[in-house]
């Protein structure tokens, strides 16, 4: 009789099985506009940003150009 290896397959408990985007919410604290991006957009304005030289990670208000801030992230 043999037994499986319970190693090595983890399945991570919070995977969703349709698959999600992690939207991360950004609130300007100057002119209080709200928008709402997903990660992956996230990454690219970094990368963008670091290639062009812009300070910060390129989630400035489209509105005012104030520096837009984290206030969390949701799955949709
Ligand atoms: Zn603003």
């Amino acid at each position: 009789m043999k037994e499986y290896k319970k190693q090595g397959t983890m399945e991570l408990p919070f995977h969703s099985p349709m698959e999600k985007e992690k939207w991360y919410k950004y609130k300007c604290n100057s002119c209080n506009f709200e928008d709402e991006i997903p990660e992956f957009i996230l990454d690219e304005l970094f990368v963008l940003s670091k290639l062009e030289g812009v300070e910060g990670d390129g989630t400035n208000c489209p509105e005012c150009g104030f520096k837009m801030k984290p206030q969390g992230f949701i799955y949709r």
